[in-house]
């Protein structure tokens, strides 16, 4: 149980070398002069939300530094920054530091310095174990970085290891993602996060399997490989804590488990998002109004929303329902949603012991449409 007075850090690096042709996220190509200009703001940036009273009174739990690509700072501006967050606020004696890395970004050297500097916690982007499966998706480096990168972050000091793979990919067959969590599973993470990739609008691959110069994502594949993935993991002694998420005993991620459980958290960076004491505030999405706010001594907020007792219901059950242990059935029961709950379980998407209800491995699969029938 996390006491009432924690809460979360999260910090975005928004810079890579290349964009990912499925990536949709806020980027910026990582330029000497761009990367210093955010060095500085981002500094500012933390000093500022210090002099305020969002945190008065809170304790670090855990400090999530992901991106983009985080390793795209020099390790010893990580760590300054890090210094810089840790004389600004508390932090709890079992603060979870995560940084994520690209494993063909990083030397041993460089997670020597991460990890003498606090961080305790890496997560590197493998997508797949086979070079084959990059070609599609745009993903650069090569497949057999991501063991050299695990073998250097042990070195280093690191035992807590998270490794991203997606599934679902084109061309991706079922015996391929097998011998993906095989490979993987050779190089012994103490977390896995299994995404199934979603084609998103704009993006360089939307644009590819239109003009079919790519094959779509065949739905029923991929919910079968989701599927393959659970057992797989299962047998290698992971524990499914979340839908895509998988740790060995007491590995989970702290940091996301916090925004499974309405947690509170604080963003830092371009882009980042924050909810505390019930309200949702986000940073500009753009490098250049983010520095120029700070360098006017403004924090570079753009949107702010007080989130009414019902929103505040509504994500608790969307978000709590990922996560295997599921929601208190007190919390969402009413005439209409019993009713809603037991069409649901008779349909074999939901269970229930009467205290607590959650998606059976099925429900699962249809998350998203399951939450969106009990609203
Ligand atoms: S490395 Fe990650 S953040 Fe960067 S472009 Fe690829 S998917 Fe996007």
């Amino acid at each position: 149980m996390t006491p009432a007075s924690d809460i979360g850090l999260y910090v975005h690096i928004p810079f890579c070398q290349h964009r990912c042709h499925f990536c949709a996220f806020y980027l910026e190509m990582a330029h000497v002069d761009r990367l210093a200009r955010f060095y500085s703001a981002l500094t500012h940036e933390i000093v500022l939300q210090g002099q305020s009273d969002v945190l008065h009174g809170r304790t670090l739990q855990s400090i999530y530094w992901g991106g983009g690509t985080p390793t795209a700072l020099p390790p010893d501006q990580l760590v300054a920054l890090l210094k810089v967050i840790r004389t600004t606020w508390p932090t709890s004696p079992t603060v979870e530091i995560t940084v994520e890395a690209h494993p063909s970004s990083v030397t041993c050297e460089d997670l020597m310095v991460l990890a003498e500097g606090g961080f305790t916690r890496i997560s590197f982007g493998a997508e797949s174990m086979r070079e084959q499966d990059f070609i599609p998706i745009g993903r650069h480096g090569r497949a057999c970085d991501t063991a050299t990168a695990v073998q250097a972050a042990r070195t280093a000091g690191f035992l807590n290891i998270n490794l991203d793979l997606m599934y679902g990919l084109p061309g991706q067959s079922q015996q391929d993602w097998q011998q993906t969590l095989e490979l993987m599973l050779q190089l012994d993470p103490s977390h896995v996060s299994c995404y199934a990739l979603t084609i998103e609008e704009g993006t360089r691959l939307a644009q590819d399997i239109v003009q079919s110069r790519v094959p779509p994502v065949d739905d029923q594949l991929q919910l079968d490989m989701g599927a393959v993935a659970e057992q797989i993991l299962a047998q290698a002694g992971f524990v499914q804590y979340e839908i895509s998420n998988y740790a060995k005993p007491g590995r989970h991620c702290r940091h996301n488990v916090l925004y499974w459980t309405g947690g509170e958290y604080l963003g830092l960076g371009p882009s980042a998002q924050s909810y505390v004491s019930g309200t949702r505030f986000g940073n500009v999405a753009d490098l250049d109004q983010y520095a120029t706010s700070l360098n006017e001594n403004r924090l570079p907020l753009t949107d702010c929303t007080r989130l009414s007792p019902g929103e505040q219901e509504r994500d608790a059950l969307v978000f709590g329902l990922r996560l295997l242990r599921g929601v208190p059935l007190q919390a969402i029961t009413g005439a209409e949603r019993d009713s809603e709950i037991d069409r649901l379980i008779a349909r074999g998407l939901l269970t229930t012991d009467h205290e607590r209800l959650w998606l059976t491995s099925l429900g699962r699969r249809y998350a998203d449409s399951v939450a969106e029938c009990l609203f």
